[in-house]
């Protein structure tokens, strides 16, 4: 445990102590081959390419859209935060706080995090805003990085996305029941094959029986389980039933399930839920070993488990939620119901990948500009704005000065159309339009290029009177 800190220790000004730097790998290989090594990237940390981006926008958009439907308000809250946030609501014997959170002290002294989820700052902008005057449930989503220490393996990272939903200020069964459609909805629309995964963990004083039922099943079994589970036992023995470790199976098969521990709030509560889900038809699964990683969760839990035969990712979920009626009483506001749940993006996008969806990035420009010498630089550039005006995105290699090499590069964006300007152009106050299948080209009164341009594209059988007709040959 490294976050044992004193709230008064927060607050003291820390003395200046020097970072202690790791030395990165590449140093040593610096020093025996002398030559200057790449920059490393932290593990578990990635850069999203260009190439990708065409996916994430479809995933952003496709959510947003959904949020909005439904009508959810979009909160932007910050990546660090005062650590005791985490610290008080996500339970110290969970992993997230006992191995996983990147905490520091800030320059001015403050125990700092990078949020590792960001339900608890929810939580904290809820009561910090004054939200209980709002309209209730206060409906929320969010979307950005999160950050944990974690082991890195397939679909795990140590920053990764989230985008999450929130609905505060609702006890309702049907408020749990509608997060659930909605994520469905979600994966429904961008064409992912998942299944949704229930269970009720009831409330912390029917949990506490459980708790301790399930405990005296464990103890005599305590020689079979893995030094992971031997912890578990003893510091948060609910999270014993999704361990993954070899023999669980089995053991679990004939532990007690928390369901015959439910009182009748908690009984009724959850039949409600898969009543609506029912009356919606939304297929779901009962998954009696369904826990959840953090303490703040009551009632219902769920989870969105993609279908897949891949069993590098068969145990990874897409997404996951469920009721948390204490948080924000945990965090010093009033008592208040709320349901939320979120969605892991780089597991959603690599679905879609694995999926073959992969679409570009932005359009893909149908027009290149080539110019030649510097006038035409100087004209161009102004004609590069009319057509962003006109809302046609253009190619160009400004860097290039030779016509065949600017060509070389049309060719290979598979533009429809390239537009020369040349010195004699300028001076003639016209420009080429070339059609890059046929080759044959045209040449235009400049002023009139937009116009031409935009016909051209609208409809290709349009006929744009030349003013002089050229061989298709490409001047260099
Ligand atoms: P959690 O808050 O742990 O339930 O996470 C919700 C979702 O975020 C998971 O179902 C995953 O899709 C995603 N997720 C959680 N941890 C990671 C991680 N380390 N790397 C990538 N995605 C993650």
């Amino acid at each position: 445990m490294y976050m044992k800190q004193k709230k008064e220790q927060a607050e003291v000004v820390a003395p200046k102590v020097e970072p202690k730097v790791e030395k990165a790998e590449t140093d040593d290989k610096e020093k025996k081959t002398g030559a200057k090594a790449p920059p490393e990237l932290l593990r578990g940390f990635r850069d999203i390419l260009p190439e990708e981006q065409g996916k994430w926008n479809l995933v952003r958009d496709r959510i947003r859209a959904i949020a909005e439907a439904y009508t959810f308000d979009r909160i932007d809250l910050p990546i660090l935060e005062r650590s005791d946030i985490f610290l008080r609501t996500l339970g110290k014997q969970t992993d997230v706080i006992e191995k996983e959170m990147y905490v520091f002290v800030d320059p001015s002294g403050k125990s700092v995090a990078l949020r590792p989820e960001a339900t608890a700052s929810v939580a904290r902008a809820y009561i910090n805003h004054g939200m209980l005057d709002r309209p209730h449930p206060v409906k929320l989503w969010y979307e950005g990085p999160m950050f944990r220490h974690d082991r890195p393996q397939a679909g795990r990272y140590r920053q990764f996305n989230q985008v999450g939903f929130e609905s505060i200020g609702a006890s309702e069964p049907i408020v749990d029941a509608q997060l659930i459609v909605l994520g469905t909805q979600i994966f429904r629309d961008l064409g992912l094959d998942i299944q949704v995964q229930v269970n009720s963990i009831g409330t912390p004083a029917c949990r506490q029986a459980y708790l301790a039922e399930l405990v005296s099943y464990f103890r005599p079994h305590r020689n079979k389980l893995s030094e992971d589970d031997k912890r578990r036992l003893q510091k948060n023995p609910l999270r014993l039933l999704d361990s993954k470790e070899e023999g669980m199976k089995e053991l679990l098969a004939d532990a007690p399930q928390i369901l015959d521990w439910l009182d009748d709030a908690s009984k009724e509560h959850f039949t409600r839920v898969l009543e609506f889900l029912e009356e919606i038809q939304i297929p779901y699964v009962l998954n009696p070993y369904l826990v959840r990683g953090l303490d703040y969760y009551t009632h219902t839990v769920f989870e969105f488990v993609e279908k897949t035969t891949d069993p590098d990712r068969a145990q990874n979920a897409l997404g996951g939620g469920g009721r948390y009626d204490g948080l924000i009483e945990l965090m010093g506001g009033r008592p208040t119901p709320a349901c939320g749940f979120a969605l892991g993006m780089e597991r959603i996008v690599k679905a879609l990948g694995d999926q073959g969806i992969n679409p570009p990035q932005r359009p893909q420009p149908n027009v290149f500009f080539a110019q030649l010498g510097d006038a035409a630089r100087r004209v161009g550039l102004k004609l590069y704005e009319d057509f962003r005006q006109a809302g046609i995105p253009v190619a160009e290699a400004f860097g290039k000065n030779a016509l065949k090499a600017q060509l070389e590069i049309a060719n290979k964006l598979g533009v429809k159309l390239t537009i020369i300007l040349g010195q004699k152009e300028v001076l003639d106050g016209t420009i080429i339009i070339r059609d890059m299948e046929s080759g044959a080209q045209e040449i235009v009164d400049v002023n009139k290029i937009v116009g031409v341009v935009k016909r051209k594209l609208s409809s290709e059988e349009e006929v744009v009177k030349p003013i002089v007709r050229q061989s298709p040959v490409a001047r260099d």
